[in-house]
């Protein structure tokens, strides 16, 4: 595609929310009036699929403690389910399955799935706990757990089937997509913060509007934008908590055990729901019976025809590097740092047959050969931030919760063509001043 020299929008980022941005704002653009697909560009330094959209395990649930998170989800379940085939979804449901210290917690999330009618089941104690995840899987043998939430809706897609999905989507409405071109720079008005133009390594794009949807490599951008490095946080103590990094990475980690997929069935033959499980009971090697750790910890699985096995991961962990000496590049598989290794495998695996007996034995079958996991750029509070930015540049930073979130931009393509979104509203940059936090729960895993 030859080089535009103009984009009414400008979407940095070809991956789940540049490309439903793109696609949602041709849509609406045209349904008002006002333009249509011609009127948006996306660019990417790589491809459509390069970041973390095309890695991602592909989890969508609901499983939210936060209410305008799960609120944000129910949307974009409906998002997912309204083209299951395009997007490569398979709506096999979700199980949240709990110990004790979660209990409360996650009761108070299946009272408020019923309030807004999100379909699913939830079970109490051990004894009935245990009963219930025998009559799916016979060999279910996980310890320490006392409730199972069993969202009906949900389950998983296919990662960059269901990007390419999106990205045909916005380019049959008309939006261009331009890959290999890499941004460094932006350049403002005279008379405003607003940018004019977007600087690439091939060439400079004036335009009215930018969306950044860069994902892991938000703090790069962030930084070219002169946006604030450290952030004051007003704490539940009524306190400014000043200095606190606006950016931080963490590594997902994730691998697959290369089985038949269909060793996962459940006991009636069917597709499974993606499994995910947290403990507080000691966790053991399947390998040598040596003690992993005692303290909480959680993994989630599903079988997956795609990655070629049982496909999961386990909890990440903080990147201690400065974030700006991270090494984002190269992302993903191919990064020399940030893959998981033997460690992961022997904890996932044993995490495994913890839960079904299936799994015992079978860490032979974990594909070390494929390099899996990768970055993620986390905000303050781990929560995402969706807001405007000198005058005319919106920022899709999902703080990591975010292929699931493939909903988030046809809500911005609202907020850009007819004001603000209600369910977007709780994500904005301002609530670190004013104190306005989400809920945090008591789950291992820093986006529950
Ligand atoms: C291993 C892993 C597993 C995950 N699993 C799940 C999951 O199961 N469910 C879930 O909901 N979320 C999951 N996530 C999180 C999810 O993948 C991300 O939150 C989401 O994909 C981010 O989407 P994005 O569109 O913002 O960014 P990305 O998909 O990362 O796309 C950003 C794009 O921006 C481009 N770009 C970057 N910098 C520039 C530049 N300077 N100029 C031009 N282009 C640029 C990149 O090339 C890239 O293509 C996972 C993340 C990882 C790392």
């Amino acid at each position: 595609m030859a080089m535009p020299s103009h984009a009414k929008y400008l979407i940095i980022g070809a991956g789940i929310h540049g490309l439903s941005t793109a696609w949602h704002l041709a849509a609406q653009l045209e349904a008002k009036g006002l333009g249509g697909g011609k009127d948006v560009l996306v660019i990417d330094k790589g491809g459509i699929a390069a970041g973390a959209s095309g890695i991602a395990c592909g989890v969508v649930r609901n499983n939210y403690y936060q209410p305008a998170m799960r609120e944000l989800m129910a949307h974009c379940v409906e998002v997912w389910e309204s083209d299951p085939k395009a997007f490569s979804y398979h709506p096999v449901g979700y199980m949240q399955i709990s110990p004790e210290p979660m209990h409360a917690d996650v009761a108070t999330i299946y009272e408020q799935q019923k309030a807004i009618g999100y379909d699913s089941t939830f079970i109490e104690g051990e004894k009935d706990s245990m009963a219930y995840m025998k009559g799916l899987f016979h060999d279910w043998q996980a310890k320490g757990i006392t409730s199972v939430l069993h969202e009906k809706k949900g389950g998983f897609a296919n990662n960059t089937a269901s990007i390419y999905g999106l990205a045909k989507k916005a380019e049959d409405l008309g939006v261009r997509i331009l890959t290999g071109a890499k941004v460094t720079g932006f350049q403002y008005g005279h008379n405003s913060e607003a940018v004019t133009a977007v600087v690439t390594d091939r060439g400079v794009i004036e335009c009215d509007q930018v969306v950044v949807g860069v994902g892991p490599w938000v703090n790069q951008i962030w930084n070219m934008l002169e946006l604030p490095k450290e952030v004051a946080i007003k704490g539940p103590d009524g306190k400014l908590h000043k200095g606190i990094p606006m950016w931080r990475y963490w590594c997902l980690e994730e691998g697959t055990l290369g089985v038949d997929p269909d060793l996962q069935k459940t006991n009636d033959g069917g597709p499974p729901p993606v499994i995910h499980v947290d403990t507080d009971a000691p966790l053991h090697s399947d390998v040598d019976g040596s003690l992993i750790t005692d303290e909480m910890w959680g993994i989630y699985y599903k079988p997956d025809l795609n990655f070629g096995g049982i496909q999961g991961g386990a909890m990440p962990y903080v990147v201690e590097t400065p974030v700006d000496q991270v090494a984002v590049d190269p992302y993903g598989p191919d990064s020399p740092d940030f893959i998981v290794g033997d460690d992961f495998a022997h904890m996932w695996c044993s995490a495994l047959a913890f839960c079904q007996k299936r799994f015992e034995g079978q860490i032979k079958h974990y594909k070390m050969n494929e390099p899996s996991g990768g970055l993620g750029c986390f905000t303050p509070d781990s929560f995402p931030v969706f807001d405007r930015f000198r005058e005319n540049v919106y920022v899709i930073a999902d703080s990591n919760h975010g292929y699931k979130m493939i909903g988030v931009g046809k809500l911005v393509a609202q907020e850009l063509i007819n004001g603000e979104s209600a369910l977007l509203k709780p994500f904005r940059f301002s609530r670190y001043a004013e104190g306005k936090l989400h809920p945090t729960s008591h789950s291992p895993f820093p986006w529950s």
